[in-house]
């Protein structure tokens, strides 16, 4: 039998255990074993990791990785804690694009609709129709256009909604309008009624959505933040929503996960906090991707392909 791959991270032994039981039914033919049980000989043996947020001293402590196998599909945490060039394959799972996708549709109906707006005003006690606004006449502009930004567009598009997209590099999707690089991102902003953020933090995107970028927004817009939280800087966007430029802000991600008690995004009216819900990891699903890439790998000796860890993404 081929030696074991070690899982790293999970968040107490409950969640291991799951995720010990659904790797264990996705691929029969691995021995999975949670590093705090390994002995020394067969983390010295072990060559693919499995991780879910790890800690680096843990990787370190395993020699002789080939590469590791995160089961999120944002790894900035893992480029930058690695001392070693070592192959960091994110997730990247039809299950997650689906849920992900819907979170972007659920959330844009949130905001065309109005409904911050009515909360405040049920609160009120006022009643107050607000001029109704089609999708076709909504554009929702989506910064990344990788694998969930793209399932997002679809099913955006499928709902009547205009899409726009802007990526780093050209890329050309049906019924979109995709803009690309720093020099068009300013006409990209001046589409969007709704801005979504689904790029990863690098340090290229981090404070991208800063002052200067809020203020090309049309007057009105919406922001959606379901990528990371320092791609927002916090202090602009509440000078955004404080001077009425910025309608409301949908943010499930934040620069300190729980959110802290004492941030003002707590009680801010034009602020809805989300606690990192719109893309979970689908065990059983990303389960299955993982044990397709194992098979790969224990067929050809290739590791699959890992990210650009000088791109950061
Ligand atoms: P991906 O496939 O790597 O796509 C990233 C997209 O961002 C690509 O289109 C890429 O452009 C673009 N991009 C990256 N850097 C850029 C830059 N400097 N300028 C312009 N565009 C840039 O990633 P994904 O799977 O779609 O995931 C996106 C992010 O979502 C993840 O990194 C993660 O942080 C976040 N996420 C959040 C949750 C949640 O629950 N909140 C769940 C899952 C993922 P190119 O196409 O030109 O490379």
């Amino acid at each position: 039998m081929a030696e074991a791959i070690v899982l790293i991270g999970c968040k107490g032994q409950t969640q291991e255990a799951e995720y010990l039981d659904v790797l264990a039914t996705a691929m029969p033919e691995e021995r999975i074993v949670p590093f705090r049980l390994m002995e020394q000989a067969e983390r010295d043996a072990t060559q693919v990791a499995i991780v879910a947020n790890p800690d680096p001293a843990e990787v370190a402590a395993l020699p002789n990785l080939v590469w590791v196998q995160s089961l999120w599909a944002g790894v900035e945490r893992l480029v930058s804690a690695f001392d070693r060039p070592l192959p960091i394959v994110r997730l990247v799972d039809r299950e997650m694009a689906r849920t992900m996708a819907e979170a972007v549709l659920a959330w844009t109906y949130y905001l065309q609709r109005d409904m911050p707006a009515y909360a405040r005003q049920q609160r009120a006690g006022l009643w107050r129709p607000h001029p109704y606004r089609k999708p076709a006449d909504t554009t929702v502009g989506l910064l990344g256009l990788g694998a969930l930004g793209i399932a997002a567009a679809e099913r955006l598009l499928g709902a009547g909604f205009r899409v726009t997209g802007w990526s780093r590099s050209p890329k050309s999707v049906p019924g979109i309008e995709a803009l690309h690089g720093m020099e068009a991102l300013p006409t990209m902003l001046g589409r969007c009624d709704i801005l979504v953020c689904l790029v990863p933090l690098t340090p290229d995107t981090r404070g991208l959505v800063n002052a200067e970028r809020l203020a090309a927004l049309k007057p009105g817009a919406s922001l959606i933040n379901f990528a990371r939280g320092p791609i927002v800087a916090t202090a602009d966007l509440i000078a955004a929503l404080d001077s009425g430029h910025l309608a409301h802000a949908v943010l499930d991600v934040f620069e300190v996960e729980p959110l802290p008690a004492e941030s003002p995004l707590w009680s801010h009216p034009g602020v809805t906090v989300l606690p990192h819900i719109s893309g979970p990891t689908d065990m059983p699903s990303a389960a299955g991707t993982v044990a397709d890439n194992l098979r790969v790998y224990r067929r050809t000796g290739q590791p699959p392909q890992g990210i650009d860890t000088a791109r950061g993404y």
